[in-house]
């Protein structure tokens, strides 16, 4: 493989998607050696074939606004990959959605559904559109125009989306009611969905969920565990929340979250009623965490500020892509982290993960770490298809177990000589198997 004139035809052809390119760039440096191995891949031209995705759809959305005003958003739909099941991920609404940013998410998520060990393909789509300010029937004429579109290319063998930022039940509700109207009939193409109409247990928290056993299973390795650890976590929305629960559940002392207006500290401790006003917080439909501050008094508020300057053994970046830089890498590993789990999608910049990674601290990328959340979408889709829905403790059980099979994963594929387990190639090489071998299987097409 020559990596640097694959990365350079790339920039060629997609110039400014850096997002995009820091993604593949990253797959491609972990799968070189193995695919070097593997001559079939290469008379495959599997490379080209996996960096480009199969089709784009890309939209318009009007709707009018409560001051009967007509707005315009772009809206997309990226299938990226559908060699080992239906196009599966998220829908972003935020003003921060372009091209690359979804570009790098669907790259993202061929990989982390291939591991979930289930059958879905990888997709992602979303809008510009921000959520932040706007009222309920806002939000429900935006998600209805959207799904107007969106309905076209979706279906439950086909293409099925859920949500990510910006997309949380209440999204996802109107998009199925207008599913629904439109293809008549009520079928598992969302998941997320509310617990009246085909949804699945344990499915809100089970992203956060998931990568607190993840994690837990990272510390095993050194013989650690939660309990006792004082844990750093960023942002405050659905990931950040099933962390913070879980963390606590396992004895762990959480003390920090944090929106984009700064983060909070909480030498106390995040627990018990302090979770359920994360909910509060996140609906409130503000994107901000400083009136945790006022609540919980002997919290503070650190304006436009990152958590990662407070000293912790556990990082989980919870929030958005490149929230961790180098310096903030440098500063958790001089206080003493040990841990690191991603709990969003490429939080860490490259720089900060080879900082990581060259300090030997227990690293692991979102695509493993956060699995949880697709991986218990696709239970929503196994209970749907046969029209049945699973008790808690057994979605729970089978989430458990896919975060233990990736774990074990990461570490048959990312073992180095000196025993150190780097994630981030175990699960590159893991993901880009199955779904390489899939596609030779299944021939050029
Ligand atoms: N947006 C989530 C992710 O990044 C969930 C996707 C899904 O459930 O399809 O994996």
């Amino acid at each position: 493989m020559n990596l640097e004139k694959i990365m350079n035809d790339l920039e060629k052809k997609h110039p400014g998607e850096k997002e995009y390119l820091q993604a593949v760039r990253e797959v491609l440096e972990s799968i070189e050696e193995v695919y070097n191995e593997n001559p079939q891949f290469e008379s495959a031209n599997i490379i080209d074939r996996l960096v480009e995705p199969d089709r784009i759809l890309t939209f318009k959305v009007c709707w009018v606004d409560d001051n009967g005003k007509v707005q315009v958003n772009l809206g997309y739909r990226i299938q990226f990959n559908n060699a080992i099941g239906p196009y599966k991920g998220g829908l972003r609404f935020h003003p921060s959605v372009n091209l690359s940013i979804l570009k790098f998410l669907g790259f993202e998520q061929i990989f982390k559904n291939s591991l979930t060990t289930l059958p879905m393909g990888g997709a992602k789509g979303g809008s510009d559109f921000d959520p932040k300010g706007k009222s309920n029937a806002e939000i429900m004429r935006f998600c209805q125009s959207f799904m107007l579109e969106l309905w076209k290319i979706i279906g439950p063998e086909t293409d099925v989306p859920a949500g990510d930022i910006g997309v949380g039940g209440r999204e996802i509700g109107f998009l199925y009611g207008m599913y629904r109207k439109l293809a008549r009939e009520n079928t598992g193409v969302l998941t997320g969905k509310g617990l009246n109409w085909g949804g699945s247990l344990v499915r809100p928290e089970a992203t956060g969920f998931g990568a607190v056993y993840f994690a837990k299973e990272m510390l095993a390795t050194k013989g650690e565990t939660f309990k006792g650890k004082t844990v750093a976590i960023s942002g405050f929305g659905n990931v950040a929340w099933g962390a913070v629960s879980k963390a606590t559940e396992l004895g762990a002392k959480v003390v920090t979250i944090s929106g984009p207006d700064g983060y909070i500290y909480d030498p106390d401790g995040i627990s018990g009623e302090k979770i359920d006003y994360m909910l509060e917080l996140r609906s409130s439909n503000q994107d901000i965490v400083k009136p945790y501050s006022y609540e919980f008094p002997n919290a503070q508020f650190h304006q436009g500020k990152r958590p990662w300057e407070v000293k912790c053994d556990i990082a989980l970046p919870c929030a958005t892509q490149n929230e961790l830089g180098k310096e903030d890498a440098a500063t958790l590993i001089k206080n003493g982290v040990f841990c690191v789990a991603e709990g969003a999608n490429m939080p860490s910049t490259p720089e900060a993960v080879e900082l990581f990674i060259e300090n030997k601290v227990l690293f692991a990328p979102g695509k493993a770490v956060n699995a949880g959340g697709v991986a218990t979408s696709g239970l929503e889709m196994s209970q749907n298809a046969m029209k049945i829905s699973w008790a808690k403790k057994e979605v729970d059980e089978r989430l458990h177990h896919i975060m233990c099979s990736i774990h074990e994963a990461c570490v048959k594929y990312g073992k180095d000589k000196d025993g150190y387990v780097n994630y981030v190639k175990g699960a590159n090489v893991a993901g880009f198997l199955k779904v390489a071998n899939a596609m030779l299987d299944q021939g050029v097409i």
